[in-house]
């Protein structure tokens, strides 16, 4: 007969990160989310060997005080919610689980430097080793926060070994801090990789510098503005898309968000695409960064923490609005022969 026993605190985080932390990208995520929650002006990533044997956090945000940063690598701790009340009323941060820091610890060798702003002149140094606290002591550093995460999986072989290859691994990294440093135009975020600077945005603020620093000079020279205030289930559609000639074969560059989250959305990147009719060629996609506005209730963006999933309510009133705003862009900017729509 086989017996039924309940899971360790221990196997139950492992088993937790894996519906979260899927590989170094998604640890990535996790911090430069957190860092952008305690509203850090930089935030410098770090990583090695595509984040396989070093990825480092560092921002310059409100910071933890001793309390505060062994409570945060426990389990479901969180500064952002306190009741499932907040969580309906709409939460204005990225993060509100509160089980990144502690899943992340659970399967890999974590440090958290960490300052609070104002009230301590000294920081914090906690060490996790695969869910454990094995150290807690004074550190002398500037205000902020700095998550060093390294041997990620050790614990987890079956994990680890699916790992890919570090440039594949790396790739995603990648893309997800582009992400956020095309969102985030007023945070200076920057990327390394193996001590190599891939790219760093000035955070001043000005979307198109951001798409410069990120995808270079040709693609943000070929970017125009899209601006528009539809009437109906959007308030704003504003952004960035390329010309028509400025493509890549894969739908990667097509980059959408909804009040300020990114989202992956096969209908808005249809609408985006479709917008430019028969000027693009087959199988080619344009860049786009563009960011939607919408009531927060008339949208679902918490489907699943990793699918970055999107429901709306109105879904055809939106996808129309955004393929309308973007061509209207290039039609603007004489960028379409015809006004007519793709098939
Ligand atoms: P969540 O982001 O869902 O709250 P996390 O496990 O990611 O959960 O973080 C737990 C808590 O630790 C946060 O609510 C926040 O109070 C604190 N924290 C995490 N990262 C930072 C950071 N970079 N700066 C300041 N506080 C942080
Ligand atoms: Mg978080």
């Amino acid at each position: 007969m086989t017996e039924i026993t309940s899971l360790d605190d221990s196997t139950i985080a492992k088993i937790a990160a894996g519906e979260v932390i899927e590989r170094p990208a998604s640890v990535v995520k996790e911090l430069v989310e957190n860092s952008l929650d305690a509203g850090a002006n930089r935030i410098d990533v770090t990583v090695s060997a595509g984040g396989t044997d070093l990825i480092r956090v560092a921002d310059d945000g409100v910071g933890m005080d001793e309390a505060n940063a062994v409570r945060a690598v426990e389990q479901h701790t969180t500064s952002k919610i306190s009741s499932i009340d907040d969580l309906e009323a709409g939460v204005g941060t990225l993060g509100f689980r509160g089980e990144a820091l502690h899943t992340i610890g659970a399967v890999s060798r974590m440090t958290i430097e960490t300052r609070p702003q104002s009230g301590a002149d000294v920081g914090t140094e906690v060490r996790v080793e695969g869910g454990d606290v094995t150290d807690v002591a004074p550190v002398g550093r500037a205000p902020g926060t700095t998550v060093t995460v390294t041997d990620l999986f050790f614990n987890t072989p079956a994990r680890r070994k699916y790992l890919k290859r570090d440039a594949t691994e790396f790739a995603h990294v990648n893309r997800i801090v582009s992400r956020y440093a095309l969102a985030n135009p007023d945070v200076a975020i920057s990327l390394t990789h193996d001590d190599n600077e891939v790219f760093a945005t000035a955070g001043t603020g000005d979307r198109k510098g951001a798409v410069l620093s990120v995808y270079g000079r040709d693609v943000a020279t070929s970017m125009i503005d899209v601006e528009a205030e539809p009437d109906g289930p959007i308030t704003a559609i504003r952004g960035l898309v390329s010309d028509p000639e400025t493509t890549r074969s894969g739908t990667e560059y097509v980059s959408t968000y909804v009040n300020g989250r990114y989202v992956r959305a096969g209908e808005l990147r249809d609408a985006i695409v479709s917008a430019y009719g028969k000027q693009l060629a087959a199988d080619r996609y344009p860049f786009a960064v563009l960011f939607l506005s919408v009531p927060p209730d008339t949208v679902d963006v918490n489907v699943h923490p990793r699918k970055m999933a999107v429901r709306f309510d109105e879904e055809s009133a939106v996808t129309d609005a955004v393929e309308a705003a973007v061509r209207e862009a290039l039609l603007d900017h004489g960028l379409l022969r015809s006004s007519a729509p793709r098939g």
